[in-house]
């Protein structure tokens, strides 16, 4: 009897074509890593539960998938790679000199319901500065993403931005105990304003007025700030944290990101528990959002740390891809792709083939391959043809005493010999 099986509901198998879209980005986000200082760490797919019951926010954890291990351990699929970052900075990068810019590629687990852009398995680009409260470090990381966006192609994005911190500081005034400042703010984030009230029903009126009118308001820098300060004017600690949302943006747009691009909302929060500051999401035409972030000062401390300030966004690399996709973004590829064939199979034939695919993937970073199959040289131009090569580099015996190849331009038709250490200048037309 056979069997057949299909990947399992909100699993993906990424075929070459698709693969391809997502692995530029990994590129991409790599790219901006190093143009910001920003250094790579490979993270376990693996993790304790504990790690994200404390701090992850109820939704993110009612959606983990948890097992046990086979030695008795509660472990999850990790939904999301800050909890592991601070982890491992908590743990074992105290040393280094602060602040410190990480950066990671993951792929994460959410048992969430599949839908256009939503999967269980997904694809995050994060990058993390630890080590500095500055406002400056958060406005680094909004004109990061800001640039990564533009080197994606997606010019018309935008930022929805708000601060939780000026939330806390209400609720603290209040004196709500923190982890019910985390349940009303995963409510809000998620627009059950009547549960998040509800959790406050035993502070007074006033706290629960402050805060719903609050959320009213939004919109571009200047009208925000002067709106929000009348609505704070008599309570001095939120209102220090709504200055410093209006420094950290200010440095934003000094570091070179548009003021258009940034509409404001103060009645904004995320899902994650351990926010404690500004929070950012990034958007397009797509209406979901591509990437978000914001500043945790207490989660390294949390996990047995010192206290250390830190910040930080995660880019949503399958969802950019849609975004790209949908808006008709490519890529222009300027490298070229060689099928390099061989014609006979004796030392000199094979030496002088690999000298032709050092010298082509070397200098240019053409893509060249390998034929490795057995198939004649006819067959071997057919397959190059309905694979899209651009050219067929043909390696024999009698190249090998000439110490050339013979090229073909398979668009032109054009076949020319070049001499080995000519390639690859010297391509036909
Ligand atoms: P978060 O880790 O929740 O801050 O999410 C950061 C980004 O990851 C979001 O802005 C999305 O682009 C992406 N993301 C979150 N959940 C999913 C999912 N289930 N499928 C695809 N992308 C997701």
């Amino acid at each position: 009897m056979t069997m057949r099986f299909r990947p399992v509901r909100g699993m993906r198998d990424l075929l070459p074509d698709e693969a391809r879209g997502l692995i530029r980005l990994f590129d991409l986000s790599r790219r901006l890593a190093s143009l910001y200082g920003y250094e790579e760490v490979i993270l376990p797919t693996i993790e304790s539960y504990e790690l994200f019951a404390a701090k992850s926010g109820g939704e993110i954890k009612e959606r983990m998938y948890t097992f046990t291990d086979l030695g008795g351990r509660k472990v999850v699929l990790r939904p999301e790679a800050t909890a592991s970052v601070a982890r491992i900075v908590a743990s074992k990068m105290l040393g280094y000199p602060k602040p410190l810019r990480l950066f990671y590629i993951v792929n994460l687990f959410r048992y969430d319901e599949p839908q256009k852009g939503r999967y269980r398995e997904f694809w995050q680009a994060g990058y993390e500065l630890i080590g500095s409260g500055r406002a400056l470090a958060d406005a680094e990381l909004i004109e990061m993403l800001s640039r990564f966006m533009e080197m994606a192609g997606l010019r018309d994005h935008r930022f929805k931005v708000g601060h939780v911190g000026v939330h806390r500081a209400l609720m603290g005034i209040f004196k709500v105990p923190e982890h019910e400042q985390d349940d009303v703010l995963g409510f809000i984030d998620r627009d059950q304003w009547d549960e998040a009230m509800k959790i406050l029903s035993s502070y007074p009126a006033e706290l629960r007025d402050v805060l719903t009118g609050l959320a009213s308001v939004k919109g571009g820098m200047d009208k925000v700030f002067e709106e929000a300060w009348e609505q704070l004017s008599r309570y001095e600690p939120a209102l220090r944290e709504l200055e410093r949302l209006r420094e950290i943006l200010r440095y934003a747009v000094m570091l070179g990101v548009p003021r258009e691009r940034l509409f404001i909302d103060m009645g904004f929060a995320r899902g994650l528990a351990y926010y404690t500051g500004v929070i950012f999401e990034c958007y397009s035409h797509l209406r979901v959002a591509l990437a978000g972030g914001g500043r945790y000062d207490k989660l390294i401390s949390l996990f047995g740390g010192p206290d250390m300030p830190a910040t930080g966004f995660a880019i949503g690399l399958d969802r950019v891809h849609l975004a790209q996709v949908e808006a008709g973004v490519s890529y222009e590829d300027r490298t070229f792709k060689a099928l390099v064939v061989l014609a006979g199979e004796d030392e000199r034939v094979v030496r002088l083939a690999g000298e032709a695919l050092r010298a082509l993937r070397g200098k240019m970073g053409a893509r060249a391959v390998l034929d490795v199959s057995a198939r004649s040289i006819k067959r071997a131009f057919s397959y190059a043809s309905a694979q899209g090569y651009d050219y067929v580099v043909v390696v024999g015996r009698r190249e090998a005493e000439k110490g050339v190849v013979s090229v073909k331009n398979m668009k032109t038709g054009v076949q020319v010999e070049v001499p080995v250490e000519e390639l690859p200048e010297r391509l036909p037309d």
